[in-house]
């Protein structure tokens, strides 16, 4: 037999240069755990409603199963074109300025908007804190992610944005509400944004994966009300508790969606085409009860919490983001490794920042692990 294949010599840079995510050494430490209160996950903990189950299982059944058009199937496109009709009167007709595509999960959509955009050296502005995966998928392009620093208010801002606007910028990339901190950008605020991003001939990204979980009186506000020239990202997962169905759609300028629609159809061709047909009714289901139930959780990390940390209240998505007080003196993960000998998980703030000063955690958990988990976060923080 010949020497084992050297694939490490073979692989790509761009992959080498990803690094495990930080989630990972946080979970590692968590096996010593029983049976952790995981404050980590970023997964809703309720059951997809029975009517989108039953459609999937019909769609299988009536041997739907093949391919469906790269851009989506008809009648969820339709659902989706009547959707964005309503919240920003875009038109979907054969010469609009507006297209739509069913993408594979938002991540997908982000995927496909990074190819499209960036070549070497392009650079894309994402706020500090972000979401996990957009610096890698910035790299993965042959791009670079240059970090708008949102600390200590969280806000991503037309005047935090204006100086990270080289010559190479092409994009920005917006988050509202965010993971991880749950903020919500007001309407000025993203109109402001959408206005800069216009006048510099940059394209704004708005991944909104979180629109619907939004906690009143506050507001969802999407750019894309003020703006034509917006890539609006959403995805079905978080919303419908189906986040292995891997489902989202993004929506904006007809060239950009085309040129998404190009590399899709050669990599990842359609998405599946039964969840598409389960999705078409999505919009009937009535997410009122749920968000009350995620604001009430809310409400649980504030008061139990704030007295001991600083804390932005969160407005939205299912995250709140609490900074480590310095008196302290420990580096996230110390803090993290501290909360895990109580049996409780949550994640390091080097994981979604420059910074290592906070903590992130999830409140989409059961209200009495919440109430544990968060009660043994205050005594660790006291
Ligand atoms: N954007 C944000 C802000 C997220 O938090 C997530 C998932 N945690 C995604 C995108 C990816 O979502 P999906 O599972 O639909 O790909």
């Amino acid at each position: 037999m010949s020497a084992p294949l050297d694939i490490e010599r073979l692989l790509s840079k761009r992959v080498l240069e990803i690094e495990n995510s930080g989630i990972r050494r946080a979970w590692d430490l968590a096996q010593a755990c029983d049976d952790p209160i995981n404050l980590s996950i970023g997964q809703p903990d309720f059951l997809v409603p029975d009517a989108i189950k039953q459609a999937a299982i019909d769609a299988i059944l009536a041997d739907k199963n093949g391919y469906t058009h790269t851009a989506g199937d008809a009648d969820l496109l339709a659902s989706i074109h009547a959707r964005l009709h309503s919240q920003f009167n875009w038109e979907f007709d054969e010469g609009s300025h507006h297209s739509a595509m069913v993408t594979t999960g938002t991540a997908g959509a982000l995927t496909l908007a990074c190819l499209a955009i960036l070549e070497q050296g392009d650079e894309i502005i994402v706020p500090d804190p972000y979401f996990v995966i957009y610096p890698t998928l910035a790299r993965i392009a042959d791009g670079k992610a240059v970090l708008c620093d949102t600390y200590p208010d969280f806000r991503m801002t037309a005047q935090r944005i204006a100086p990270c606007i080289t010559e190479r910028t092409k994009a920005v990339l917006l988050n509202s509400p965010a993971n991880p901190t749950g903020v919500v950008l007001t309407a000025q605020e993203v109109a402001d944004i959408a206005e800069l991003c216009r006048d510099r001939g940059i394209l704004l990204i708005t991944d909104e994966i979180y629109d619907a979980f939004v906690f009143p009186p506050t507001q969802h506000a999407s750019p894309a009300s003020t703006s034509d020239d917006v890539l609006v990202i959403r995805g079905y997962g978080k919303t419908y508790g189906c986040t292995g169905w891997r489902m989202g759609y993004a929506a904006g300028p007809k060239p950009l969606i085309d040129s998404m629609l190009k590399l899709k159809q050669q990599t990842f061709v359609c998405a599946p085409s039964v969840l598409q047909y389960a999705l078409v009714g999505a919009y009937d289901v009535d997410l009122a009860p749920l968000i009350a139930q995620f604001s009430a959780r809310r409400d649980m990390v504030v008061s139990i919490l704030s007295e001991v940390t600083e804390l932005v209240i969160p407005e939205g998505a299912f995250y709140a983001f609490p900074k480590i007080p310095e008196s302290l003196k420990v580096s996230g993960m110390e803090f993290v490794a501290k909360a895990i000998e109580q049996d409780v998980l949550v994640i390091q703030g080097d994981v979604f920042s420059k910074h290592d000063t906070h903590f992130r955690i999830s409140f989409a958990v059961p209200e009495d692990k919440l109430e544990q988990g968060l009660l043994k976060l205050r005594s660790l923080l006291s």
